[in-house]
C-alpha cells in the first residue's frame, strides 16, 4: 500500500466540503462559458473566451481550452504519479494518456490548423465523437480520414475492447478519461457504489447509447433519401448549387480562388436562391465567419459542407436535424461536458463515463463478450474495502473478492486502481485466456 492512502478523506477538497461546492461552481460555469455561446439554444449568450483565445494568438476558443485541458492534465498527472506512482501499470498508464492528449489531442490538430489543414481528431471516435458517422462530417473530410474514422468506429475500437477491454482505450487514451485519471485523481472514491446508482447507470448510459444510434439513423437515412432523389427533375435548382458549391470549395481549396470575401458573396447569394432552411442558413454563417478570419482551408471545408447540405432533403431531413441539434447540446455539450466535469469534486470523476457515454456502453459490451476481468485470489480477501473505495466506476469490488468470484463489469474501465491499493495482492487485472492455477506470468497483459 503506497504512501497518502488514507488521508484520502481528510481534506477539504475531498469531502464534499465548501471548498468541493465552490471548485464544481468554478468548473461548471466555465464550461457553460463554453458551450452555450452560439448553440441553436442559447445563441445570443455572450462569448467571453473567443477574445481571450484570441489575445493568445490561438485560432479559437477550443484551442484554449485544449491548452487548459492539456495543463491539467499535467499537473494532476505529477500529482498522481507522487501518489500511485510506484506501480508500473500507473506509471506507463498516466504517460501515455498524458502523451496522447499532448500530441493527438492538443499538439496534432494545432499544427494542422497552422497549416491550413483541417484539424482532425484522431482519437476520437464514433460513438463518443456522435457526429463521426454523418453523412455530412464525413463529406467534409479527407477521404483517408473519413475511412480511418468509420472502420475504426465501427471495427477497431470494439474489437480491441472485446481483446484487451475498455481500458485500451477509456484508461490509456481518451482524453475524457485521461482527464479523469490525473486531475480527478483525487475525488475518485466519491463515486457512489450503492446498487441503487448501478440501476440508474444500466438504464442512462443505454439511453444515451440508444439516443445516439437514433440520431446517427437519421442523420444516416436522410442522406439515402437525398442520394434517391437526385434524379428528380424538380430537385435540379438545388443540385445545381451543391455542384458549383463543390467546385468552389475545390477551387478555395487547391488556391485558386483567394478573394474570400467575394467566395463568401458568392455562395450566399447561390444559397439563398434555394430558400433554405435554417440549418443550412447556419453553415453558410460558418462560410462567412472562416472568410472574415481568411482561413482558405476553412472556407473550403465549410463550402464542402455546405455543398452536402443543400442537396434536396428526404423526409427524414427536419427530424433528422432536430436530433442531432438536440444531441449535440443537452448530450454532448451539457451531461459530457458542464455535468460531467462539474461534479468531479462532489461525485467523482467519472459522472459522464459511467451514466452517460455511449462509447462505454457500446466498448463495455464488447468488455462483456471477450476476456477481460479482474481475477481474484480465492479466499484472500481481508474485506478491508479500499478496492470498493477507490473504485471510479462505482464497482463494489470488495464484493466481488469476498465471494471469490472474478469482477466482470462492462463499466470497469480497467484503472487498476483497486488491485493497486488492496493490501493482500488480490486483485490482477488480467486479458489472457486463461488465468487459472496453470496460467503463465508472461501471459498477464502489465504486471501490476
Ligand atoms: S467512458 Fe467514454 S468518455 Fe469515459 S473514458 Fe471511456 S470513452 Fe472516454
Ligand atoms: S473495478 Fe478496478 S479497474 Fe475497474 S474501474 Fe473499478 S477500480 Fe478501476
Ligand atoms: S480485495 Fe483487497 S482491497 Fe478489496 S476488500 Fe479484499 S483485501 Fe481489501
Amino acid at each position: 500500500m503506497q504512501a497518502g492512502l488514507l488521508d484520502t478523506y481528510q481534506r477539504p477538497t475531498r469531502t464534499r466540503g465548501a471548498i468541493a461546492w465552490v471548485l464544481s461552481a468554478v468548473i461548471t460555469t466555465f464550461y457553460l462559458l463554453l458551450y452555450l455561446p452560439g448553440s441553436s439554444f442559447t445563441p445570443n449568450f455572450p462569448d467571453v473566451l473567443t477574445p481571450i483565445s484570441t489575445w493568445m494568438h490561438l485560432p479559437s476558443k477550443w484551442f484554449l481550452y485544449g491548452l487548459l485541458y492539456s495543463i491539467l492534465m499535467v499537473g494532476g498527472g505529477v500529482a498522481m504519479l507522487r501518489r500511485h506512482g510506484n506501480s508500473n501499470y500507473h506509471r506507463i498508464r498516466t504517460v501515455t494518456v498524458v502523451s496522447v492528449q499532448i500530441v493527438l489531442g492538443f499538439s496534432l490538430p494545432l499544427v494542422l490548423k497552422l497549416l491550413d489543414k483541417p484539424e482532425l481528431y484522431l482519437t476520437y471516435v464514433w460513438p463518443l465523437s456522435y457526429d463521426k458517422l454523418f453523412p455530412d462530417t464525413l463529406a467534409g473530410l479527407p477521404a483517408a480520414a473519413a475511412i480511418y474514422f468509420v472502420v475504426m468506429s465501427l471495427i477497431g475500437f470494439p474489437l480491441l475492447a472485446w481483446r484487451y477491454g475498455k481500458r485500451f482505450y477509456c484508461s490509456w487514451v481518451c482524453g475524457c478519461g485521461g482527464l479523469a485519471e490525473t486531475f480527478g485523481d483525487p475525488w475518485r472514491h466519491l463515486s457512489d457504489k450503492s446498487n441503487k446508482a448501478w440501476r440508474i447507470e444500466q438504464y442512462s448510459i443505454y439511453t444515451v447509447l440508444g439516443l445516439v444510434l437514433l440520431t446517427t439513423g437519421l442523420m444516416i437515412g436522410d442522406g439515402v433519401s437525398r442520394a434517391g432523389l437526385v434524379g428528380e427533375a424538380k430537385y435540379a435548382p438545388a443540385i445545381a448549387v451543391s455542384t458549383q458549391l463543390a467546385s468552389l470549395s475545390e477551387a478555395v481549396g487547391q488556391g485558386a480562388r483567394t478573394d474570400l470575401p467575394a467566395v463568401a458573396s458568392e455562395v450566399s447569394a447561390q444559397v439563398a436562391e434555394l430558400n433554405p432552411p435554417s440549418w443550412v442558413t447556419d453553415k453558410v454563417k460558418e462560410v462567412d465567419a472562416a472568410a472574415a478570419k481568411g482561413e482558405a482551408p476553412a472556407v473550403s471545408e465549410a463550402i464542402k459542407n455546405l455543398a452536402y447540405s443543400v442537396m434536396p432533403e428526404g423526409k427524414l431531413g427536419p427530424l433528422a436535424h432536430k436530433a442531432k441539434a438536440f444531441y449535440s447540446f443537452f448530450i454532448g455539450a451539457m451531461f459530457s461536458g458542464v455535468l460531467g466535469v462539474g461534479l468531479y469534486p462532489l461525485m467523482g470523476t467519472r459522472v459522464w463515463c459511467r451514466f452517460g457515454c455511449p462509447m462505454a456502453a457500446l466498448l463495455g459490451l464488447m468488455q462483456k463478450l471477450g476476456r477481460f476481468r479482474i481475477a481474484v485470489k480465492k479466499d484472500m480477501c481481508i474485506s478491508c474495502g479500499n478496492c470498493s473505495a477507490y473504485c471510479e466506476m462505482g464497482i463494489d469490488v470488495r464484493a466481488y473478492a469476498m465471494g471469490n468470484m472474478d469482477v466482470r463489469r462492462a463499466s470497469c474501465v480497467g484503472c487498476g486502481m483497486c488491485a493497486h491499493v488492496c493490501p493482500r495482492g488480490v486483485l490482477r487485472l488480467t486479458s489472457a485466456a486463461d488465468a487459472g492455477p496453470g496460467a503463465k506470468v508472461g501471459e498477464w497483459m502489465v504486471d501490476l
